[in-house]
């Protein structure tokens, strides 16, 4: 399949916001967007049709992120939940080669599309888990005689997550697969100030602090740090987090 041209202004707003790509990942950007507007049109994986709007809406927004990211170092472990079709965890393996990108979703025709594509692609650094963010969250592992081994909860340095839900609904989401000290960066627009303040009471409870928000020309990149190990009850049971998001109306 041929890769998906960029439009001119994609390569503009990349110099724009600071950043410069290798041409061995803007073809494998290119490749991924391929093969994601083609799988598109087999299953819904987006309602961006249009390549060039793909290229921003999709690819750059995906890329804003990097920045922020790169503040947990080489080496870093990423998970995105909820990842879809791949964004933002996809386009960000391509870009970041030294970080380590877990992509949860809890449909398995999407996590097949992911597997296919990080392969087809050839990312080193893409591990696919289908399976819902609460088991995972409460997946400590086996005990071995030097701790624990194998578990997610507390396990990644970072979490990223686009167009999931609100934010009091993914705090809990998301927050309990972060070590202490982690950060949780989630792609939202011009309600994060809105929903921040809704989930203010979830984030006291997860025990997480609101670091900073970062506009940019695609939406509104919230930050959080991890502050204390997060209480055992929390990812509550499938579903639940959304039925009944932790410290709104109740
Ligand atoms: N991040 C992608 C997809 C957003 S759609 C993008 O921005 O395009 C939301 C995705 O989250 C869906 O694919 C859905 O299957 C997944 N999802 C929702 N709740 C989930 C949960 N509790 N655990 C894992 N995946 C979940």
């Amino acid at each position: 399949m041929s890769p998906t041209p960029r439009p001119g202004a994609f390569d503009e707003m990349i110099s724009e916001y600071g950043l410069s790509l290798e041409q061995n990942e803007l073809d494998g950007l290119g490749k991924y967007l391929a093969l994601l507007l083609d799988a598109n049109t087999r299953m819904n994986l987006t309602a961006i049709r249009d390549p060039d709007d793909a290229w921003v809406k999709h690819i750059f927004d995906a890329l804003t992120l990097i920045p922020v990211l790169s503040e947990l170092g080489e080496g870093a472990t990423i998970v995105d939940i909820g990842s879809g079709g791949g964004i933002p965890g996809l386009p960000l393996a391509i870009t970041m080669p030294g970080v380590s990108f877990t992509l949860v979703d809890a449909t398995k025709k999407k996590t097949d599309f992911l597997r296919d594509a990080a392969e087809a692609l050839r990312l080193t650094n893409v591990t696919v888990i289908c399976g819902r963010a609460e088991a995972l969250g409460q997946d400590r592992g086996v005990k071995t005689s030097n701790g624990r081994e194998g578990g997610t909860r507390e396990a990644f340095d970072g979490a990223i997550a686009r167009a999931v839900g609100r934010m009091a609904m993914l705090a809990e989401l998301t927050i309990p697969l972060v070590k202490v000290g982690g950060l949780i960066v989630m792609t939202k627009g011009q309600k994060a100030d809105e929903e921040l303040g809704e989930a203010k009471a979830a984030l006291h409870m997860l025990h997480t602090n609101h670091v900073g928000t970062v506009d940019t020309p695609t939406g509104r990149i919230v930050v959080l740090e991890k502050q204390r190990t997060t209480p055992r009850d929390y990812p509550r049971r499938d579903g639940e987090p959304k039925r009944s998001p932790l410290g709104v109306g109740n």
